[in-house]
């Protein structure tokens, strides 16, 4: 049997719905609030005094303060609030898991165990400046300064777009044809229905001085060393370009996915009914892209979804709400198990069998010796990314790196002067978009800081 037809055989096809369904199911997952759901919701605010949910928010969003514009019908300044500490605050509004942050913080859990709807304001604030076109950011005169921003994701265009409202000039390499990161590769297709991502990212671009040089890879097109010739200073936010390996995958030829190169292909399909879906999936993770893939291939027709994962759901990346979400969508997870061997005929997966685990005396990991079979024609990995060192090339040895990432102070300074990074390549992280830019606007803080102290310090000396 050819493998396109072993892999039918198995299960895995095209079309599992009826054409509508597709639009349906891939459609907003939560509908934006009306005006009058924004008031109603605004008025629930108290202004706290040394608000907590601030402090929880990683872009330290003046939070009462974009609230109570809402409540007073001053939309614009709403989102100045925003935009101005977070230039993706319309993403964020719709991926950030709030749970965790600012509305897991919010008093009002205390009083009604319901917080302010942070998210939904934050978002109907943003959409009201996007949808009429009103423009909050202007850019400072031209300071003469160049510098290299390497990825287009939420981290390089926060920095980059920091640096250009501040009077620099940008150039943003990028290996794709298209900027926004995992905004526009990897997020759930649900959470930024419309085209956000990419209206967004226009949006930031609007304020000028950014130019962007697409199909340019460091490591590649481009070299680091030539970038800090050329330019006043380089950022790196080239996010994690490498997926880790599953040791089983070679026991089976068909039927093993990468969750993160599917999820792309999704994301960038105009035609969801082509992509193949097995009958009975199994996802390996515990994260958000296990949430994602798991959730989004059920969304795609997949009867059966597992998500098998070696811990408790306490240890899970993904928060309670988004394990909630997958099983409100009819996944289901199984803790505590690991994969311990591939089931397949001819080479096409039909099987996976786990191992029970448990938490030795010392708290390590430990299987039970139990095990488990699961029916599957598809796998997913969905086991976490890896810095891709190619990207550096020759300057990783050079590059400060703990875990496989990129070492930066408090500023995003790297070892190498002259050179920042952020987003998802640095160490120490949680892997957020909202992380990502505050990490791309705190180094082009810094990277301003330089460039002005230079200058006078040239002056001083001319
Ligand atoms: C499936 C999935 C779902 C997620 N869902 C959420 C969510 O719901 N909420 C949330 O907060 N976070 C989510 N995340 C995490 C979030 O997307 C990341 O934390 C965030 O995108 C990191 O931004 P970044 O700019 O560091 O990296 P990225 O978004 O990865 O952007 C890096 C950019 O650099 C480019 N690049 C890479 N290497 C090179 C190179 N060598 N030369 C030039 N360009 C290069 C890439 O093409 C890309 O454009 C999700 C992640 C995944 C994988
Ligand atoms: S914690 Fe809640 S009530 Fe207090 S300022 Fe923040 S959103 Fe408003």
């Amino acid at each position: 049997m050819e493998p396109a037809d072993r892999a039918r055989a198995a299960g895995i096809r095209s079309n599992r719905l009826p054409d509508e369904a597709y639009a349906c199911n891939f459609a907003d997952a939560h509908a934006p609030l009306t005006p009058n759901q924004a008031l109603v919701e605004s008025d629930r605010c108290l202004f706290c005094y040394d608000a907590p949910c601030v402090q929880a928010c990683p872009t330290g969003i003046d939070i009462p303060s974009f609230i109570r514009k809402i409540a007073t019908g001053n939309l614009k300044g709403s989102a100045q609030d925003i935009l101005g500490e977070n230039a993706f605050g319309a993403m964020c509004a719709r991926v950030c898991p709030t749970e965790v942050l600012c509305e897991g913080s919010c008093v009002r859990n205390l009083q009604e165990h319901k917080p302010v709807a942070i998210g939904a304001l934050q978002r109907y604030a943003t959409d009201w400046v996007f949808d009429r076109a009103v423009q909050v950011f202007a850019r400072a005169p031209e300071t003469g300064h160049r510098v290299a921003v390497v990825g287009g994701g939420p981290a390089g265009l926060s920095c980059a777009h920091r640096l250009a409202t501040l009077g620099h000039r940008v150039s943003v390499f990028e290996a794709h044809d298209k900027l926004g990161g995992l905004n526009e590769y990897g997020v759930a297709g649900y959470k930024v229905a419309g085209g956000i991502a990419q209206r967004e990212v226009d949006y930031l671009l609007e304020v000028g001085g950014i130019g962007i040089r697409f199909g340019q890879r460091l490591g590649q097109e481009i070299a680091l060393a030539t970038l800090r010739q050329d330019y006043d200073a380089v950022f790196l936010g080239i996010g994690l370009g490498a997926v880790n390996a599953l040791e089983l995958e070679a026991q089976a030829t068909h039927g093993v996915y990468d969750a993160i190169d599917y999820i792309a292909d999704l994301r960038q399909s105009a035609a969801l009914g082509a992509l193949p879906v097995g009958r009975s999936v199994v996802v390996i993770g515990g994260g958000m892209t296990a949430i994602d893939i798991a959730t989004q291939v059920k969304r795609l027709g997949a009867e059966d979804v597992t998500i098998v994962y070696r811990r408790g759901p306490g240890q899970m990346g993904a928060s309670g709400k988004e394990q909630d979400w997958a099983q409100t969508n009819g996944v289901r997870i199984k803790h505590w198990s690991r994969p311990v061997r591939l089931l397949s005929t001819d080479g096409s997966l039909d099987g996976v069998e786990f191992e029970f685990t448990r938490l030795d005396d010392r708290q390590m990991l430990a299987g039970t010796g139990e095990r488990f079979k699961l029916p599957a024609d598809m796998l997913f990995k969905a086991i976490g990314q890896l810095l891709l060192r190619d990207s550096l090339d020759g300057h990783a040895e050079l590059l400060d790196t703990a875990s496989g990432r990129i070492v930066v102070d408090a500023d995003g300074r790297t070892s190498l002067p002259g050179v920042w990074a952020g987003g998802d390549c640095v160490a120490g992280g949680r892997d957020l978009t909202v992380e990502a830019v505050q990490d791309g606007k705190v180094a082009a803080r810094s990277i301003d800081q330089a460039l002005r102290q230079a200058q006078s310090a040239g002056a001083h000396h001319g």
